[in-house]
């Protein structure tokens, strides 16, 4: 079981400037946050990341949107971190989801759905090499990962 799990906060909850409100339900959940940035997604890196969904007819629509304005990703850390992220945002899907999680509260639609989580610890190290570097994530104490 990992520790940790990538999330981006997606352009229209950034617009919408809930990317207080969203950190507030991560860290008052009991994530810590090792790394954090606001960039701006190039349309090829969008592609890079989603490209596990290239064949899916919504690539196009999501990659344009991911690469729209910025986002902000960061590595969040606690135990069993991949699952207890997933149930803290809420389904794909904000009609879904279910009251009270990160999707239900902050998202517009299926795409723009506010928040990425890791699906797989697997994901999640990939994920988390594709922001950062290790010069760019700290322990607790401040020392670096
Ligand atoms: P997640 O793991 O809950 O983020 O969901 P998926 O891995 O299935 O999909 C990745 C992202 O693609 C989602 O978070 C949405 O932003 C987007 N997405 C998923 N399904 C759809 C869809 O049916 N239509 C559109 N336009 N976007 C979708």
């Amino acid at each position: 079981m990992g520790n940790i799990t990538l999330t981006m906060i997606k352009p229209t909850a950034i617009k919408k400037n809930y990317a207080g409100n969203i950190i507030e339900k991560i860290t008052d959940a009991g994530f810590r946050i090792q790394a954090i940035k606001m960039m701006r997604l190039s349309k090829a890196e969008a592609e890079k990341f989603y490209e596990v969904h290239k064949e899916r007819p919504f690539y196009g629509e999501l990659t344009d949107f991911m690469s729209s304005v910025p986002i902000i990703a960061a590595v969040l850390e606690k135990k069993n971190a991949v699952e207890d992220y997933r149930k803290l945002i809420g389904a794909t899907n904000p009609e879904n989801a279910e009251e009270g999680t990160i999707r239900k509260l902050y998202a517009t639609n299926i795409q723009e759905n506010a928040v990425h989580g890791s699906d797989s610890d697997e994901n999640a190290e990939i994920e988390v090499s594709f922001f950062f570097s290790k010069k760019e994530r700290f322990n607790a104490d401040g020392s670096l990962i």
